[in-house]
């Protein structure tokens, strides 16, 4: 027993030791996974690259405790390896002598090609250097490991020891996390930095474009407003960004228009068209969309709004001068149809003759009174096409229809047809041009009463469609009925159904002109037609909005 007390002593001091060696051993460890959670932590709250690289060779050197460090990143573009930050090297290799080494030279394509980490003695007389000034580093020990990101190496952290020095497999393993955590952030940093680079090429190319932009996001407020807008309205981006559109100080008229455009496309594909004259005269048109995201998801509110406003004041000159010129001719045709259609009319009336010289004479003076139809059709046609002189009021359609089927009476009567009018109470208003409204259903009343064989039913009717956002004006018949293949050519321009050539004369302008009016006030037209049954002729117009509830 005696002899066995110095034994104890011996064992309970190397007891103690191994503790101490393993306390050791685990507050290194400690250490070395605080290390790689401060990289995590921070590398992964920056956005700036410098700062991740900074901060990642901090950790770094903080846990394995050598002199120096280096990052470098792959360059795809330009093939090679660009050392990016440095820490402890004696020369300078970011700024004065970049270092740029070709993919897979030297050391670091060691460590490419294998994926591996490579680890080195001094480097003094080291024929795989790809940089010889980096021979003049007091190179000693040095361990490369790959930088990862998304599966793929992206570049190469080291550590450079400036006396011997044994790397533990711990620091190491350390190396290769902390090396993999940075690669992940520098990547993401690298990919903001091209996405912001992008947007301000974006916005530079938006900024400087000739046509004024202008976008909105989902809560109507302005985020962009382009130097044209700026001009165009006379007011500064400062004053309107972040603002609601609709509380921002562009013209009351102006934002009025464009409520009513976004109204018309909202919830929908595609855009809309507004015309505006700005104070000075010019012409300007806008085409406002709705931005949904994901693209082409429709059916729900927008995401935001992007409107384009270009001047076309050129362009209206150019119209202004065609109508004027198209009006010219029309009546420079017009006057001599005119004389001739009286000196017939005299002959006619003045003079005693055969029955088939009266009748060849009646052929001609039937001719004529066409000729001039077809230019007084052309004529408005063209006048609502050029949209020149259209009004945008409110139209109290109740008051529309009841004064237009009213004028027709006399005709409707004259043919035995029986005439219904069906209105929808509180009708609400359209905006437009109620003479235009009224000829265009002017055309569908006189085609109804035309087409159908005498003693036929006639009704006007109007109604709220759309979920209350648009009005349906139609006309509907018990006439000869459309068959299919012909009702798609309707709305053309001189475009008759061969059937119908006998039964009637026209123009075969009468639909295109109630197409254009539609349009022209943001609608559209339709027929439903069955060969034998009848037919319906409408359009479909969007509910106007009163100026007064932009505020
Ligand atoms: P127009 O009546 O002068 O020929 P429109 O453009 O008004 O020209 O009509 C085009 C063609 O459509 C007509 O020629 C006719 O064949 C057909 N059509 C129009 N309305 C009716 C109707 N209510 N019933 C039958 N056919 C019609």
């Amino acid at each position: 027993m005696h002899d066995e007390r110095p034994n104890q002593g011996e064992a309970h001091r190397s007891l103690v030791e191994r503790n101490l060696r393993l306390t050791e051993e685990v507050k290194r460890r400690v250490d070395q996974l605080a290390a790689i959670n401060t990289v995590a932590t921070t590398v992964s709250q920056s956005l700036d690259l410098n700062v991740t690289l900074e901060v990642a060779l901090d950790a770094v050197l903080s846990v394995i405790r050598v002199e120096a460090a280096g990052i470098s990143l792959i360059d795809e573009e330009a093939g090679e390896l660009v050392l990016m930050a440095q820490r402890g090297w004696v020369q300078d290799f970011v700024t004065e002598k970049p270092m740029r080494i070709k993919l897979g030279k030297g050391i670091s394509g060691q460590v490419l090609a294998t994926d591996d980490v490579v680890i080195t003695g001094s480097l003094a007389g080291d024929d795989r250097l790809a940089v010889p000034a980096f021979g003049n580093e007091p190179v000693q020990a040095m361990a490369m490991a790959p930088m990862h990101a998304h599966g793929k190496i992206v570049g190469i952290l080291s550590v450079i020891s400036h006396h011997p020095y044994t790397f533990s497999d711990g620091e190491i393993t350390v190396l290769c996390a902390i090396a993999d955590q940075v690669g992940v952030a520098l990547d993401n940093a690298r990919l903001y930095e091209r996405v912001r680079e992008e947007q301000a090429r974006l916005s530079a190319v938006v900024q400087s474009a000739a046509d004024a932009i202008i976008a909105t996001d989902s809560h109507s407020r302005i985020n962009l407003f382009n130097r044209a807008a700026e001009r165009l309205f006379q007011v500064g981006a400062d004053d309107v960004l972040g603002r609601p559109l609709f509380d921002s100080p562009l013209p009351r008229r102006v934002l009025a228009e464009l409520r009513r455009a976004m109204a018309r496309v909202e919830g929908r594909e595609g855009s809309t068209v507004i015309d505006l004259q700005m104070e000075n005269g010019e012409f300007w048109s806008g085409v406002i969309s709705p931005v949904y995201a994901p693209p082409g998801h429709t059916g729900k509110s927008a995401e935001g709004w992007v409107i384009v406003m270009q001047n076309v004041s050129h362009l209206k000159e150019a119209e202004r001068s065609r109508v004027q010129f198209v009006q010219s001719a029309a009546h420079d045709l017009r006057n001599p149809l005119g004389t001739a259609l009286s000196a017939m009319a005299m002959l006619q009336s003045e003079f005693e003759m055969a029955e088939d010289m009266a009748r060849i004479l009646e052929i001609a003076i039937d001719g004529i009174v066409r000729m001039q139809d077809l230019i007084d059709e052309l004529l408005n046609l063209e006048h609502i096409e050029s949209g020149v002189g259209m009004k945008h009021q409110p139209v109290d359609l109740s008051d529309l229809l009841t004064r237009t089927g009213t004028e027709m009476v006399p005709l409707m009567a004259e043919h035995h047809h029986s005439f219904t009018l069906e209105l929808e109470p509180d009708l609400p208003p359209v905006l437009g041009d109620a003479r235009w409204l009224r000829r265009a259903l002017e055309n569908l009343l006189a085609n109804a009463i035309k087409y159908t064989p005498d003693g036929g039913k006639i009704t006007l009717r109007a109604f709220t469609s759309g979920d209350g956002k648009e009005v349906t004006l139609e006309v509907e018949d018990n006439g000869p009925g459309i068959p299919p293949d012909a009702q798609v050519h309707l709305f053309e321009r001189f475009y008759r159904v061969a059937v119908t050539e006998d039964v009637a004369p026209g123009t075969g302008l009468g639909l295109a002109i109630v197409k254009s009016v539609a349009e022209k006030h943001g609608g559209r037209v339709f027929v439903r037609s069955k060969v034998g049954e009848g037919s319906t002729f409408g359009l479909v117009l969007p509910v106007g909005q009163v100026d007064d509830e932009c505020h």
